[in-house]
Protein backbone atom coordinates (compact mmCIF):
# COMPACT_ATOMS: atom_id res chain seq x y z
CA UNK A 1 0.00 0.00 0.00
CA UNK A 2 0.89 3.02 -0.94
CA UNK A 3 1.73 6.02 1.39
CA UNK A 4 1.41 9.94 1.24
CA UNK A 5 1.98 12.90 3.08
CA UNK A 6 -1.05 14.35 2.05
CA UNK A 7 -4.15 12.52 -0.50
CA UNK A 8 -6.50 15.46 -1.87
CA UNK A 9 -10.08 14.16 -2.72
CA UNK A 10 -11.34 16.12 -5.86
CA UNK A 11 -9.11 17.98 -8.05
CA UNK A 12 -11.41 21.09 -8.80
CA UNK A 13 -9.42 24.58 -8.56
CA UNK A 14 -9.01 23.91 -4.20
CA UNK A 15 -7.83 20.51 -4.74
CA UNK A 16 -5.34 20.62 -7.78
CA UNK A 17 -3.95 24.17 -6.44
CA UNK A 18 -3.86 21.89 -2.80
CA UNK A 19 -1.99 19.22 -4.39
CA UNK A 20 0.39 21.80 -6.24
CA UNK A 21 1.22 23.35 -3.44
CA UNK A 22 1.97 20.58 -1.34
CA UNK A 23 4.08 19.32 -3.88
CA UNK A 24 6.22 22.74 -3.75
CA UNK A 25 6.68 22.09 0.08
CA UNK A 26 8.04 18.71 -0.23
CA UNK A 27 5.26 16.46 0.69
CA UNK A 28 4.69 13.27 -1.13
CA UNK A 29 1.08 13.76 -2.77
CA UNK A 30 -1.85 12.09 -4.32
CA UNK A 31 -4.76 14.04 -5.69
CA UNK A 32 -8.08 11.52 -6.25
CA UNK A 33 -10.84 12.56 -9.02
CA UNK A 34 -13.78 10.46 -9.95
CA UNK A 35 -14.20 12.03 -13.07
CA UNK A 36 -11.46 11.24 -15.87
CA UNK A 37 -10.95 15.28 -16.75
CA UNK A 38 -9.04 17.19 -14.03
CA UNK A 39 -10.40 20.62 -12.59
CA UNK A 40 -13.55 19.97 -11.24
CA UNK A 41 -16.76 22.08 -11.52
CA UNK A 42 -14.63 25.23 -12.34
CA UNK A 43 -13.11 23.68 -15.41
CA UNK A 44 -15.54 21.20 -16.84
CA UNK A 45 -18.42 23.00 -16.34
CA UNK A 46 -18.32 26.35 -14.57
CA UNK A 47 -15.94 29.16 -15.05
CA UNK A 48 -14.28 28.02 -18.02
CA UNK A 49 -17.19 27.06 -20.24
CA UNK A 50 -19.70 29.43 -19.28
CA UNK A 51 -16.91 32.70 -20.01
CA UNK A 52 -16.18 30.57 -23.34
CA UNK A 53 -19.82 30.80 -24.30
CA UNK A 54 -19.91 34.77 -22.84
CA UNK A 55 -16.66 35.61 -25.23
CA UNK A 56 -18.21 34.07 -28.27
CA UNK A 57 -21.77 35.29 -27.63
CA UNK A 58 -20.13 38.65 -27.30
CA UNK A 59 -18.42 38.71 -30.76
CA UNK A 60 -21.64 37.66 -31.89
CA UNK A 61 -23.42 40.49 -30.68
CA UNK A 62 -20.99 42.70 -31.87
CA UNK A 63 -20.90 41.87 -35.23
CA UNK A 64 -24.86 41.76 -35.38
CA UNK A 65 -25.74 45.17 -33.12
CA UNK A 66 -21.82 47.11 -32.84
CA UNK A 67 -19.73 46.83 -35.75
CA UNK A 68 -21.91 48.88 -38.04
CA UNK A 69 -21.15 52.11 -35.25
CA UNK A 70 -17.35 51.35 -35.90
CA UNK A 71 -17.61 51.27 -39.61
CA UNK A 72 -17.76 47.63 -40.26
CA UNK A 73 -20.49 46.34 -42.68
CA UNK A 74 -20.33 42.64 -43.30
CA UNK A 75 -22.27 41.92 -46.91
CA UNK A 76 -24.80 39.27 -46.21
CA UNK A 77 -26.24 37.46 -43.37
CA UNK A 78 -24.33 37.31 -40.02
CA UNK A 79 -24.91 33.64 -39.41
CA UNK A 80 -25.15 31.56 -35.89
CA UNK A 81 -23.55 28.35 -36.01
CA UNK A 82 -24.43 27.35 -32.14
CA UNK A 83 -22.89 23.79 -32.76
CA UNK A 84 -19.52 24.98 -33.61
CA UNK A 85 -19.77 27.58 -31.06
CA UNK A 86 -20.23 25.02 -28.22
CA UNK A 87 -17.40 22.56 -29.87
CA UNK A 88 -15.08 25.77 -29.76
CA UNK A 89 -16.16 25.64 -25.76
CA UNK A 90 -15.55 22.00 -25.16
CA UNK A 91 -12.12 22.55 -27.08
CA UNK A 92 -11.29 25.19 -24.69
CA UNK A 93 -12.02 23.28 -21.64
CA UNK A 94 -10.12 20.20 -23.08
CA UNK A 95 -7.19 22.76 -23.42
CA UNK A 96 -7.57 23.77 -19.77
CA UNK A 97 -8.16 19.88 -17.89
CA UNK A 98 -4.98 19.21 -19.89
CA UNK A 99 -3.10 21.34 -18.53
CA UNK A 100 -3.65 20.35 -14.97
CA UNK A 101 -2.99 16.92 -16.18
CA UNK A 102 0.51 18.43 -17.17
CA UNK A 103 0.65 20.58 -14.07
CA UNK A 104 0.28 17.14 -11.57
CA UNK A 105 3.02 15.29 -14.16
CA UNK A 106 5.51 18.46 -13.77
CA UNK A 107 4.77 18.52 -10.36
CA UNK A 108 5.03 14.67 -9.07
CA UNK A 109 1.70 14.29 -7.90
CA UNK A 110 0.32 11.01 -8.19
CA UNK A 111 -3.19 11.24 -9.49
CA UNK A 112 -5.98 8.51 -8.86
CA UNK A 113 -8.93 8.75 -11.05
CA UNK A 114 -12.28 7.24 -8.78
CA UNK A 115 -14.28 7.99 -6.06
CA UNK A 116 -12.08 8.15 -3.09
CA UNK A 117 -13.99 7.40 0.40
CA UNK A 118 -13.09 6.89 3.71
CA UNK A 119 -12.16 3.76 4.95
CA UNK A 120 -11.06 5.30 8.34
CA UNK A 121 -8.73 8.59 9.27
CA UNK A 122 -5.77 7.62 7.77
CA UNK A 123 -6.90 5.32 4.79
CA UNK A 124 -8.71 6.15 2.04
CA UNK A 125 -10.47 3.78 -1.10
CA UNK A 126 -10.44 4.35 -4.40
CA UNK A 127 -12.68 3.35 -6.68
CA UNK A 128 -12.06 3.38 -10.14
CA UNK A 129 -11.09 1.04 -12.71
CA UNK A 130 -9.41 -1.02 -10.14
CA UNK A 131 -9.97 -0.55 -6.15
CA UNK A 132 -7.33 0.50 -4.18
CA UNK A 133 -6.46 1.93 -0.95
CA UNK A 134 -3.66 4.20 0.37
CA UNK A 135 -2.70 5.69 3.28
CA UNK A 136 -2.41 9.52 3.81
CA UNK A 137 -0.98 11.19 7.09
CA UNK A 138 -2.81 13.76 6.32
CA UNK A 139 -6.02 14.17 3.76
CA UNK A 140 -7.62 17.52 2.24
CA UNK A 141 -11.36 17.15 1.51
CA UNK A 142 -12.06 18.91 -1.45
CA UNK A 143 -14.97 17.36 -2.95
CA UNK A 144 -16.93 20.63 -3.94
CA UNK A 145 -20.43 21.23 -4.53
CA UNK A 146 -23.34 20.40 -7.18
CA UNK A 147 -26.17 22.69 -8.41
CA UNK A 148 -28.95 23.02 -5.64
CA UNK A 149 -32.65 22.99 -6.46
CA UNK A 150 -36.25 23.46 -4.22
CA UNK A 151 -37.88 20.99 -3.40
CA UNK A 152 -40.83 21.14 -6.10
CA UNK A 153 -38.80 21.03 -8.77
CA UNK A 154 -37.66 17.93 -10.34
CA UNK A 155 -34.45 18.64 -12.59
CA UNK A 156 -35.28 16.31 -15.85
CA UNK A 157 -31.89 18.00 -17.38
CA UNK A 158 -33.44 18.12 -20.66
CA UNK A 159 -35.73 21.00 -20.65
CA UNK A 160 -35.90 21.85 -16.86
CA UNK A 161 -31.63 22.22 -16.43
CA UNK A 162 -29.37 23.15 -14.43
CA UNK A 163 -26.17 25.38 -15.37
CA UNK A 164 -24.06 22.15 -16.80
CA UNK A 165 -27.19 21.17 -19.36
CA UNK A 166 -26.91 24.75 -20.26
CA UNK A 167 -23.53 24.95 -21.12
CA UNK A 168 -24.36 21.80 -23.50
CA UNK A 169 -27.77 22.39 -25.09
CA UNK A 170 -28.15 21.35 -29.14
CA UNK A 171 -30.03 24.55 -29.70
CA UNK A 172 -30.82 28.31 -28.74
CA UNK A 173 -34.08 28.48 -26.44
CA UNK A 174 -36.95 30.15 -28.13
CA UNK A 175 -38.04 31.25 -24.64
CA UNK A 176 -35.82 30.58 -21.63
CA UNK A 177 -37.40 31.19 -18.00
CA UNK A 178 -34.31 31.50 -15.79
CA UNK A 179 -35.06 30.72 -11.79
CA UNK A 180 -32.89 32.85 -9.77
CA UNK A 181 -30.61 36.27 -10.88
CA UNK A 182 -27.87 35.39 -9.74
CA UNK A 183 -24.34 34.93 -10.96
CA UNK A 184 -24.86 31.76 -13.09
CA UNK A 185 -28.49 33.20 -14.05
CA UNK A 186 -27.42 36.08 -15.03
CA UNK A 187 -24.13 35.05 -17.06
CA UNK A 188 -26.41 31.95 -18.68
CA UNK A 189 -29.51 34.31 -19.39
CA UNK A 190 -27.06 36.93 -21.15
CA UNK A 191 -25.26 34.39 -23.17
CA UNK A 192 -28.84 33.21 -24.51
CA UNK A 193 -30.26 36.60 -24.90
CA UNK A 194 -27.60 37.46 -27.23
CA UNK A 195 -27.58 33.96 -29.65
CA UNK A 196 -31.93 35.04 -29.88
CA UNK A 197 -33.40 33.68 -26.90
CA UNK A 198 -36.31 35.38 -25.42
CA UNK A 199 -34.74 35.18 -21.48
CA UNK A 200 -37.22 36.12 -18.51
CA UNK A 201 -34.99 36.47 -15.12
CA UNK A 202 -37.36 35.37 -12.10
CA UNK A 203 -36.17 36.35 -8.59
CA UNK A 204 -37.19 35.89 -5.60
CA UNK A 205 -35.56 38.96 -3.68
CA UNK A 206 -36.67 42.39 -4.78
CA UNK A 207 -33.25 42.83 -7.00
CA UNK A 208 -30.66 41.00 -8.79
CA UNK A 209 -27.64 39.94 -7.41
CA UNK A 210 -29.05 40.55 -4.37
CA UNK A 211 -25.63 40.07 -2.28
CA UNK A 212 -23.77 43.10 -4.40
CA UNK A 213 -23.77 46.90 -3.57
CA UNK A 214 -27.75 48.13 -4.37
CA UNK A 215 -26.02 50.28 -6.85
CA UNK A 216 -24.76 47.42 -8.98
CA UNK A 217 -28.22 45.44 -8.99
CA UNK A 218 -29.81 48.76 -10.41
CA UNK A 219 -27.39 49.54 -13.11
CA UNK A 220 -27.02 45.83 -14.16
CA UNK A 221 -30.87 45.48 -14.25
CA UNK A 222 -30.99 48.53 -16.31
CA UNK A 223 -27.96 47.84 -18.71
CA UNK A 224 -29.69 43.97 -18.49
CA UNK A 225 -33.01 45.38 -19.88
CA UNK A 226 -32.12 47.21 -22.66
CA UNK A 227 -30.49 44.19 -23.83
CA UNK A 228 -33.89 42.72 -23.78
CA UNK A 229 -33.93 40.37 -20.76
CA UNK A 230 -36.93 40.41 -18.83
CA UNK A 231 -37.12 40.67 -14.66
CA UNK A 232 -39.73 39.44 -12.31
CA UNK A 233 -38.00 40.24 -9.11
CA UNK A 234 -40.01 40.08 -6.02
CA UNK A 235 -41.40 36.76 -7.54
CA UNK A 236 -41.56 33.57 -5.47
CA UNK A 237 -41.45 30.15 -7.68
CA UNK A 238 -44.31 27.74 -6.76
CA UNK A 239 -44.32 25.41 -9.04
CA UNK A 240 -42.13 24.41 -12.31
CA UNK A 241 -43.96 21.80 -15.08
CA UNK A 242 -43.32 20.38 -18.26
CA UNK A 243 -45.54 19.26 -20.81
CA UNK A 244 -43.75 17.47 -24.04
CA UNK A 245 -41.73 20.65 -25.00
CA UNK A 246 -42.89 23.19 -23.15
CA UNK A 247 -42.11 24.35 -19.66
CA UNK A 248 -44.30 26.41 -17.21
CA UNK A 249 -43.46 28.44 -14.07
CA UNK A 250 -45.18 29.54 -11.72
CA UNK A 251 -44.64 32.24 -9.06
CA UNK A 252 -46.49 34.52 -6.97
CA UNK A 253 -45.74 38.29 -7.07
CA UNK A 254 -45.26 40.85 -4.13
CA UNK A 255 -48.91 41.63 -4.29
CA UNK A 256 -49.24 37.69 -3.54
CA UNK A 257 -50.67 37.20 -7.30
CA UNK A 258 -50.09 34.35 -9.16
CA UNK A 259 -47.95 34.35 -12.49
CA UNK A 260 -47.06 31.93 -14.58
CA UNK A 261 -44.01 32.14 -17.21
CA UNK A 262 -44.20 29.56 -20.23
CA UNK A 263 -41.26 28.70 -22.08
CA UNK A 264 -39.21 25.76 -24.19
CA UNK A 265 -36.31 25.64 -21.70
CA UNK A 266 -36.26 26.51 -17.60
CA UNK A 267 -32.67 26.99 -15.92
CA UNK A 268 -32.91 26.40 -12.60
CA UNK A 269 -30.03 28.59 -10.48
CA UNK A 270 -30.43 29.28 -7.33
CA UNK A 271 -27.20 28.35 -5.81
CA UNK A 272 -25.03 25.39 -5.38
CA UNK A 273 -24.90 22.87 -2.53
CA UNK A 274 -21.78 21.38 -0.91
CA UNK A 275 -21.09 18.14 -2.01
CA UNK A 276 -20.08 14.97 0.14
CA UNK A 277 -21.79 11.84 -1.48
CA UNK A 278 -20.16 8.77 -1.61
CA UNK A 279 -17.42 10.28 0.80
CA UNK A 280 -17.74 8.29 3.38
CA UNK A 281 -17.02 10.90 5.75
CA UNK A 282 -18.63 9.02 8.45
CA UNK A 283 -15.64 6.40 8.57
CA UNK A 284 -13.32 9.02 9.26
CA UNK A 285 -15.57 11.13 12.20
CA UNK A 286 -15.49 14.11 10.09
CA UNK A 287 -18.23 16.02 11.24
CA UNK A 288 -20.73 17.32 8.78
CA UNK A 289 -23.47 20.37 9.56
CA UNK A 290 -27.27 20.05 8.62
CA UNK A 291 -26.26 22.42 5.75
CA UNK A 292 -24.17 19.82 4.02
CA UNK A 293 -20.76 21.06 4.91
CA UNK A 294 -17.74 19.99 6.02
CA UNK A 295 -17.28 21.73 9.43
CA UNK A 296 -14.09 23.27 9.86
CA UNK A 297 -12.07 25.99 11.95
CA UNK A 298 -9.87 28.84 11.29
CA UNK A 299 -7.01 26.63 10.07
CA UNK A 300 -9.56 24.70 7.78
CA UNK A 301 -9.18 21.59 9.98
CA UNK A 302 -11.98 19.37 10.66
CA UNK A 303 -13.06 17.93 14.04
CA UNK A 304 -10.41 15.06 12.93
CA UNK A 305 -6.93 17.16 13.10
CA UNK A 306 -5.44 15.24 10.24
CA UNK A 307 -8.20 15.97 8.19
CA UNK A 308 -8.97 19.47 6.32
CA UNK A 309 -11.63 20.68 3.93
CA UNK A 310 -11.34 23.36 1.52
CA UNK A 311 -13.35 25.15 -1.55
CA UNK A 312 -17.15 25.24 -1.88
CA UNK A 313 -17.61 21.78 0.38
CA UNK A 314 -16.86 24.47 3.49
CA UNK A 315 -18.55 27.82 4.40
CA UNK A 316 -17.84 30.91 2.90
CA UNK A 317 -17.99 32.39 -1.34
CA UNK A 318 -18.57 29.54 -3.71
CA UNK A 319 -15.85 30.91 -5.94
CA UNK A 320 -12.55 29.37 -7.42
CA UNK A 321 -10.12 31.65 -6.76
CA UNK A 322 -11.42 31.62 -2.43
CA UNK A 323 -10.99 27.29 -3.21
CA UNK A 324 -7.36 28.09 -4.57
CA UNK A 325 -6.35 30.68 -1.70
CA UNK A 326 -7.87 27.45 0.96
CA UNK A 327 -5.74 25.13 -1.22
CA UNK A 328 -2.35 26.87 -0.54
CA UNK A 329 -3.52 28.19 2.87
CA UNK A 330 -3.97 23.95 3.86
CA UNK A 331 -0.72 23.29 2.47
CA UNK A 332 0.91 25.47 4.00
CA UNK A 333 -0.42 24.93 7.43
CA UNK A 334 0.46 21.00 6.80
CA UNK A 335 4.01 22.32 6.39
CA UNK A 336 3.99 24.21 9.71
CA UNK A 337 3.74 27.55 8.10
CA UNK A 338 1.53 30.25 9.47
CA UNK A 339 -0.10 31.44 6.35
CA UNK A 340 -3.40 33.74 5.97
CA UNK A 341 -6.63 34.48 4.26
CA UNK A 342 -8.58 37.84 4.34
CA UNK A 343 -11.91 36.89 3.22
CA UNK A 344 -13.14 40.47 3.25
CA UNK A 345 -10.81 40.79 0.54
CA UNK A 346 -12.00 38.01 -1.64
CA UNK A 347 -13.79 39.67 -4.95
CA UNK A 348 -16.24 38.60 -6.50
CA UNK A 349 -17.30 39.25 -10.08
CA UNK A 350 -20.23 38.44 -12.61
CA UNK A 351 -18.85 38.39 -16.23
CA UNK A 352 -21.88 40.27 -17.68
CA UNK A 353 -20.97 42.89 -20.43
CA UNK A 354 -20.89 45.56 -18.44
CA UNK A 355 -18.71 43.21 -15.92
CA UNK A 356 -19.91 43.81 -12.27
CA UNK A 357 -17.29 43.48 -9.73
CA UNK A 358 -16.82 44.22 -6.07
CA UNK A 359 -14.45 44.24 -3.33
CA UNK A 360 -14.89 44.64 0.59
CA UNK A 361 -18.10 46.28 2.59
CA UNK A 362 -20.96 46.90 0.28
CA UNK A 363 -22.82 50.37 1.54
CA UNK A 364 -26.03 48.42 2.59
CA UNK A 365 -23.60 46.48 4.77
CA UNK A 366 -21.36 49.60 5.97
CA UNK A 367 -25.02 51.37 6.71
CA UNK A 368 -26.17 48.18 8.68
CA UNK A 369 -22.86 48.25 10.78
CA UNK A 370 -23.45 51.90 11.73
CA UNK A 371 -19.98 52.77 9.87
CA UNK A 372 -19.42 56.55 9.13
CA UNK A 373 -18.65 56.21 5.55
CA UNK A 374 -18.40 58.57 2.08
CA UNK A 375 -19.28 57.46 -1.24
CA UNK A 376 -16.55 58.57 -4.12
CA UNK A 377 -18.46 57.42 -7.46
CA UNK A 378 -17.09 57.99 -11.17
CA UNK A 379 -19.60 57.19 -14.16
CA UNK A 380 -17.65 55.14 -17.14
CA UNK A 381 -19.11 57.69 -19.33
CA UNK A 382 -16.81 59.86 -18.23
CA UNK A 383 -13.82 58.45 -19.75
CA UNK A 384 -12.09 58.93 -23.16
CA UNK A 385 -11.37 55.01 -23.32
CA UNK A 386 -14.89 54.54 -22.97
CA UNK A 387 -15.92 56.67 -25.28
CA UNK A 388 -13.17 55.22 -27.61
CA UNK A 389 -15.01 51.55 -27.37
CA UNK A 390 -18.33 52.33 -27.22
CA UNK A 391 -18.70 50.76 -23.98
CA UNK A 392 -20.25 53.58 -21.56
CA UNK A 393 -22.34 51.66 -19.05
CA UNK A 394 -21.69 51.66 -15.37
CA UNK A 395 -19.26 53.26 -13.09
CA UNK A 396 -16.98 52.96 -9.85
CA UNK A 397 -17.83 53.67 -6.78
CA UNK A 398 -15.44 53.93 -3.72
CA UNK A 399 -16.31 53.86 -0.19
CA UNK A 400 -14.16 54.87 2.55
CA UNK A 401 -14.15 55.86 6.07
CA UNK A 402 -15.18 59.55 6.66
CA UNK A 403 -12.89 59.98 9.22
CA UNK A 404 -9.73 57.90 8.37
CA UNK A 405 -10.37 57.74 4.24
CA UNK A 406 -9.04 53.86 4.55
CA UNK A 407 -11.24 52.27 1.75
CA UNK A 408 -13.68 50.02 2.75
CA UNK A 409 -15.37 48.49 -0.33
CA UNK A 410 -14.92 49.42 -4.00
CA UNK A 411 -17.76 48.24 -6.70
CA UNK A 412 -17.60 48.62 -9.51
CA UNK A 413 -20.12 47.81 -13.30
CA UNK A 414 -18.04 48.40 -16.60
CA UNK A 415 -15.96 47.44 -19.45
CA UNK A 416 -13.27 44.89 -18.22
CA UNK A 417 -13.96 45.83 -14.04
CA UNK A 418 -13.33 42.30 -13.34
CA UNK A 419 -9.74 43.47 -14.36
CA UNK A 420 -9.47 46.37 -12.48
CA UNK A 421 -10.91 44.92 -9.18
CA UNK A 422 -7.25 43.71 -8.47
CA UNK A 423 -6.42 47.58 -8.16
CA UNK A 424 -8.71 47.56 -5.26
CA UNK A 425 -7.83 44.39 -3.92
CA UNK A 426 -4.21 45.41 -3.52
CA UNK A 427 -5.18 48.95 -2.40
CA UNK A 428 -7.34 46.99 0.39
CA UNK A 429 -4.37 44.63 1.12
CA UNK A 430 -2.31 47.84 1.96
CA UNK A 431 -5.09 49.18 3.71
CA UNK A 432 -4.76 52.44 1.12
CA UNK A 433 -6.69 55.53 1.83
CA UNK A 434 -9.02 56.97 -1.03
CA UNK A 435 -6.55 59.63 -1.62
CA UNK A 436 -3.45 56.83 -1.78
CA UNK A 437 -5.10 55.82 -4.80
CA UNK A 438 -6.35 59.28 -6.07
CA UNK A 439 -2.59 60.21 -5.82
CA UNK A 440 -1.28 57.13 -8.18
CA UNK A 441 -0.62 57.73 -11.93
CA UNK A 442 -3.51 55.99 -14.22
CA UNK A 443 -2.45 55.20 -17.83
CA UNK A 444 -4.32 57.32 -20.09
CA UNK A 445 -6.73 56.42 -21.56
CA UNK A 446 -7.73 53.53 -19.92
CA UNK A 447 -10.99 52.11 -17.60
CA UNK A 448 -8.70 52.20 -14.86
CA UNK A 449 -8.76 56.30 -14.46
CA UNK A 450 -12.21 55.57 -13.47
CA UNK A 451 -10.89 53.60 -9.96
CA UNK A 452 -8.51 57.05 -9.83
CA UNK A 453 -11.37 59.55 -10.40
CA UNK A 454 -13.46 58.05 -8.04
CA UNK A 455 -10.81 57.65 -5.59
CA UNK A 456 -10.89 61.49 -6.19
CA UNK A 457 -14.44 61.90 -5.51
CA UNK A 458 -14.13 59.95 -2.25
CA UNK A 459 -11.31 62.33 -1.50
CA UNK A 460 -12.66 65.80 -1.16
CA UNK A 461 -15.68 65.49 -3.98
CA UNK A 462 -12.27 66.45 -6.52
CA UNK A 463 -12.97 64.01 -9.68
CA UNK A 464 -11.17 65.98 -12.28
CA UNK A 465 -13.33 64.60 -15.27
CA UNK A 466 -17.30 65.13 -14.43
P1 LIG B 1 -15.12 21.69 -7.50
O1 LIG B 1 -14.57 22.52 -8.57
O2 LIG B 1 -16.57 21.44 -7.46
O3 LIG B 1 -14.35 20.29 -7.60
C1 LIG B 1 -14.65 19.22 -6.79
C2 LIG B 1 -14.15 17.97 -7.48
O4 LIG B 1 -14.24 16.89 -6.56
C3 LIG B 1 -15.00 17.54 -8.68
O5 LIG B 1 -14.17 17.33 -9.79
C4 LIG B 1 -15.66 16.25 -8.23
O6 LIG B 1 -15.84 15.33 -9.29
C5 LIG B 1 -14.64 15.72 -7.24
N1 LIG B 1 -15.17 14.79 -6.27
C6 LIG B 1 -16.25 14.96 -5.47
N2 LIG B 1 -16.40 13.90 -4.64
C7 LIG B 1 -15.37 13.05 -4.92
C8 LIG B 1 -14.97 11.81 -4.38
N3 LIG B 1 -15.60 11.24 -3.38
N4 LIG B 1 -13.88 11.21 -4.94
C9 LIG B 1 -13.20 11.78 -5.95
N5 LIG B 1 -13.52 12.97 -6.48
C10 LIG B 1 -14.60 13.60 -5.95
N6 LIG B 1 -16.24 30.71 -9.71
C11 LIG B 1 -15.44 31.75 -9.97
O7 LIG B 1 -14.63 32.13 -9.12
N7 LIG B 1 -15.48 32.39 -11.18
C12 LIG B 1 -16.35 32.04 -12.14
O8 LIG B 1 -16.37 32.65 -13.22
C13 LIG B 1 -17.23 30.96 -11.89
N8 LIG B 1 -18.11 30.57 -12.82
C14 LIG B 1 -18.92 29.50 -12.57
C15 LIG B 1 -19.85 29.14 -13.55
C16 LIG B 1 -20.70 28.08 -13.34
C17 LIG B 1 -21.69 27.70 -14.40
C18 LIG B 1 -20.59 27.34 -12.12
C19 LIG B 1 -21.47 26.15 -11.89
C20 LIG B 1 -19.68 27.70 -11.14
C21 LIG B 1 -18.85 28.79 -11.37
N9 LIG B 1 -17.94 29.22 -10.40
C22 LIG B 1 -17.13 30.29 -10.64
C23 LIG B 1 -17.80 28.53 -9.10
C24 LIG B 1 -16.59 27.58 -9.12
O9 LIG B 1 -16.75 26.65 -10.18
C25 LIG B 1 -16.46 26.86 -7.79
O10 LIG B 1 -16.44 27.79 -6.74
C26 LIG B 1 -15.18 26.04 -7.76
O11 LIG B 1 -15.17 25.09 -8.79
C27 LIG B 1 -15.04 25.33 -6.41
O12 LIG B 1 -13.86 24.59 -6.42
P2 LIG B 1 -13.68 23.30 -5.52
O13 LIG B 1 -12.28 22.83 -5.76
O14 LIG B 1 -14.09 23.57 -4.12
O15 LIG B 1 -14.73 22.23 -6.05
P1 LIG C 1 -26.46 32.64 -6.49
O1 LIG C 1 -26.47 32.45 -5.03
O2 LIG C 1 -25.50 33.59 -7.10
O3 LIG C 1 -27.89 33.13 -6.99
C1 LIG C 1 -29.06 32.46 -6.69
C2 LIG C 1 -30.21 33.42 -6.84
O4 LIG C 1 -31.39 32.67 -6.76
C3 LIG C 1 -30.25 34.47 -5.73
O5 LIG C 1 -30.40 35.73 -6.31
C4 LIG C 1 -31.45 34.05 -4.92
O6 LIG C 1 -32.10 35.13 -4.29
C5 LIG C 1 -32.32 33.38 -5.97
N1 LIG C 1 -33.29 32.43 -5.46
C6 LIG C 1 -33.14 31.54 -4.44
N2 LIG C 1 -34.29 30.85 -4.26
C7 LIG C 1 -35.18 31.31 -5.18
C8 LIG C 1 -36.52 30.99 -5.49
N3 LIG C 1 -37.19 30.09 -4.79
N4 LIG C 1 -37.13 31.66 -6.50
C9 LIG C 1 -36.45 32.61 -7.20
N5 LIG C 1 -35.19 32.94 -6.94
C10 LIG C 1 -34.55 32.30 -5.95
O7 LIG C 1 -26.33 31.17 -7.10
P2 LIG C 1 -26.06 30.68 -8.59
O8 LIG C 1 -26.23 31.79 -9.55
O9 LIG C 1 -26.86 29.44 -8.74
O10 LIG C 1 -24.55 30.29 -8.51
C11 LIG C 1 -24.09 29.27 -7.60
C12 LIG C 1 -22.71 29.56 -7.12
O11 LIG C 1 -21.77 29.49 -8.18
C13 LIG C 1 -22.62 30.93 -6.50
O12 LIG C 1 -22.20 30.79 -5.17
C14 LIG C 1 -21.58 31.64 -7.27
O13 LIG C 1 -20.67 32.28 -6.43
C15 LIG C 1 -20.88 30.58 -8.11
N6 LIG C 1 -20.68 31.15 -9.44
C16 LIG C 1 -19.80 32.17 -9.57
C17 LIG C 1 -19.63 32.78 -10.78
C18 LIG C 1 -18.67 33.91 -10.88
O14 LIG C 1 -17.85 34.07 -10.01
N7 LIG C 1 -18.73 34.70 -11.93
C19 LIG C 1 -20.36 32.38 -11.88
C20 LIG C 1 -21.28 31.35 -11.72
C21 LIG C 1 -21.42 30.74 -10.49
Amino acid sequence: MSTYDVAIIGSGPGGYVAAIRCAQLGMKTALIEKYNTLGGTCLNVGCIPSKALLDSSHHYEDALKHFEAHGIEIPGEIKLNFKKMIERKQSVVDQTTKGIEFLMNKNKVDVFTGTGSFKDATHIEIDGEKKETIEAKNTIIATGSKPASLPFIKIDKERIITSTEALELTEIPKHLIVIGGGVIGLELGQVYRRLGAEVSVVEYMDRIIPTMDSAQSKELTKVMKKQGVKFYVSHKVSAVSRKKNEVTVTATDKKDKEVSFTGDYCLVSVGRRPFTDGLKAENAGVKINERGMVEVNEHLQTNVKNIYAIGDVVRGAMLAHKAEEEGVFVAEIIAGQKPHIDYNLIPGVVYTWPEVASVGKTEEQLAEAGVAYKVGQFPMRALGRSRASGDTDGFVKILAHKETDEVLGVHMVGARVADLISEAVAAMEFRASAEDIARMSHAHPTYAEAVKEAALAATEDRALHV
